[in-house]
């Protein structure tokens, strides 16, 4: 299966890539923000195969997160899913999936939508210092362990959790200082949602309702096929 989509010329196009076990509301608002914020035309959701940092736990199937995706985004002609990492069969590098990107769309400006904390981990992805110097990255302020925002409770958008975000971005752009190129990055003005795939999975187990955490489409899917009820998929 061919892992892109037609018809894109010389766009901005942003990667938003993640393990989306299942997809949920704070991935939906951090993608629009970012779609709004910077004028992208196109935002490619991309589904993580086997996430390098995630294998402890057993996973959805891949198709299936795939699946949840493209039911999630199907109303926004702006969003687009790719299987680019169907085949993969070793642990799944961002770097890796960018290249095959790159051949599927050569004229782009990119972009990559990313969270915090995911960001935080950057200086430590494989093959960082290229992935990091070619796309402008989409941070999305988000809620860390440990932070001052944390320990005070906040749980919106407010200056404070813009500038903590701003200064991580700075330390990750210091750490790979050693670069040829700058680290391009721009903090997403997305008010702070405390939801988590983690949060909905524990929600599923527990038999609590996931309504309006999640798309309906996405909702129904779980429940229907009744996924996250064990505890393996913690
Ligand atoms: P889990 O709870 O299983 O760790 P997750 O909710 O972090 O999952 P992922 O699919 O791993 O979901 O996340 C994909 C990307 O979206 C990551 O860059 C992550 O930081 C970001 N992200 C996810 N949820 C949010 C949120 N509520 N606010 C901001 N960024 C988010």
């Amino acid at each position: 299966m061919k892992g892109g989509c037609e018809g894109l010329g010389t766009q901005k196009v942003a990667v938003f890539g993640g393990t989306f076990d299942p997809v949920h509301l704070g991935h939906l608002l951090i993608a629009q923000t970012a779609s709004t914020q910077v004028e992208l035309d196109r935002v490619i959701w991309v589904p993580t195969r086997y996430p390098p940092h995630k294998s402890s736990r057993s996973l959805v199937e891949f198709e299936r997160r795939l699946e949840m995706v493209r039911q999630a985004i199907v109303e926004n002609p702006a969003f687009v899913v790719s299987p680019v990492e169907i085949n993969r069969t070793g642990s799944s590098y961002a770097i890796q999936t960018f290249m095959e990107l790159q051949e599927l769309y050569p004229a782009i400006q990119w972009y990559w939508i990313v969270g915090a904390d995911a960001f935080q981990t950057l200086p430590k992805w494989h093959c960082r210092d290229i992935l990091a110097t070619s796309v402008e990255w989409l941070v999305a302020p988000r809620l860390l362990r440990g932070s001052a925002a944390e320990e005070v409770g906040k749980t919106c958008w407010s200056d404070e959790i813009y500038l903590e975000t701003q200064i991580l971005c700075q330390q990750v752009a210091h750490h790979l200082a050693h670069t040829s190129m700058p680290v391009r990055w721009q903090v997403l003005q997305s008010p702070l949602v405390a939801v988590s795939s983690s949060l909905i999975r524990q929600f599923c187990r527990e038999g609590r309702s996931i309504r309006y955490l999640v798309p309906e489409a996405v909702r129904i899917y779980i429940e229907t096929e009744n996924l996250y009820q064990s505890a393996t998929n913690q």
